[in-house]
Formats: C-alpha cells, sequence, structure tokens
C-alpha cells in the first residue's frame, strides 16, 4: 500500500470566540497586526484583535517586558512586518491561546489541502500535515479531504473501509494525523 501526502494550508486568520463586553458579539477578529512597544531594550509585543461588529479592541499579549537581545533581528523583523505565518503560529500555539484565555472559532478554520487522495476502491495511507498545530477533529478533516459528510466518515469507520487509530470526535488533527483507505472504500 502507497502513501500519500497531504498538506493542511491555512490561508485565512481564524476568529476567537469571545463575547464583546460593549456590543455583545460573540467573535473577535484578527486584525492581522502586532503591536510592538519599545521601552529601552525592554519589548511589550501584542496580537491586536477586535471586535467584529463594534471594533472594540483586544489585545493578547506575545511578549511582556522581554529584552530586545532575546530575539533575533529576523524574528523581530517579522513582528514589525506582521508576518503572517508568524501570526498563525501564535494563534495555533495552545501555551499562546491559554495565557490569553483566548479560544479560537474553530468552525471557522479554513483548511486547504494539498495533495491528492486516491480515486474511490484503491488503497492507501494518508498522512496529513500541516505547519501549525489544529485543534480541529481528525473526522471533520477527513471528511474534507475526501470531500463527503462527517456521517460518512463514521459510517467508514464503522464499516471497516477507513482505519484510523483514535477517535474521530475527539482526536485533533495537531500537526500530523494518518488514516487508511482499504481497497472498497467508497465516497
Ligand atoms: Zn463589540
Amino acid at each position: 500500500m502507497h502513501t500519500e501526502s497531504i498538506t493542511l494550508q491555512v490561508n485565512s486568520l481564524p476568529r476567537f470566540l469571545k463575547p464583546c463586553p460593549r456590543c455583545k458579539h460573540p467573535y473577535y477578529e484578527n486584525s492581522g497586526c502586532f503591536r510592538v512597544n519599545a521601552n529601552g531594550k525592554r519589548l511589550d509585543i501584542w496580537l491586536i484583535c477586535r471586535c467584529e461588529h463594534c471594533k472594540t479592541i483586544w489585545n493578547l499579549s506575545v511578549y511582556e517586558r522581554i529584552d530586545r537581545t532575546k530575539l533575533q533581528t529576523e524574528q523581530y523583523d517579522a513582528y514589525l512586518r506582521n508576518d503572517q505565518a508568524l501570526i498563525l503560529r501564535h494563534v495555533f500555539d495552545p501555551a499562546f491561546l491559554q495565557k490569553n484565555r483566548a479560544e479560537l472559532d474553530c468552525e471557522g478554520i479554513a483548511i486547504q489541502p494539498v495533495g491528492t487522495i486516491p480515486p474511490e476502491g484503491t488503497a492507501a495511507q494518508i498522512l496529513a500535515t500541516s505547519d501549525y498545530s489544529l485543534p480541529l477533529p481528525t473526522g471533520r478533516v477527513i471528511a474534507l479531504l475526501l470531500n463527503v459528510s462527517l456521517s460518512r466518515v463514521r459510517r467508514m469507520h464503522s464499516d471497516g473501509t477507513l482505519l484510523f487509530n483514535g477517535d474521530l470526535r475527539t482526536t485533533k488533527a495537531a500537526k500530523a494525523f494518518s488514516f487508511t483507505l482499504l481497497d472498497d472504500w467508497k465516497r
């Protein structure tokens, strides 16, 4: 059986589940911008988010009072130019989310798969990887990859044409996971 590698790309900045204290709207959007404050040798860096509706600002702490020399020039520049990959690395970092009591809107995370799923009936092991620790249930990502419904994925799993070593509902895709399609798999 051969292995197909699929890359899961994230092409947009996910929003956060957070009720706005001012207008009660349930989501904050990611502005795509860092705020960098220098105070002598010390730096504060935040990721700026804002209520989707009334634009109330919510700053998520990236670094507080960090010694400027602790950051490499390249990394510092990436903050100054609001590098999108760097933003994504932070927003998918569980420690960053926990520190800021932030929760991603998982329903709204848009994944773009790059790679080839074999045709129906062709057995393959599929290895899906991402640069980021994706908090999405594996079942949902498999449904996206196969272009079928989540209930179809569950049926394939229970009838044994799709093998997955984990719980489709609760195991997170994270940075990598794999599943196997057997010879008689059908959409
Ligand atoms: Zn608001």
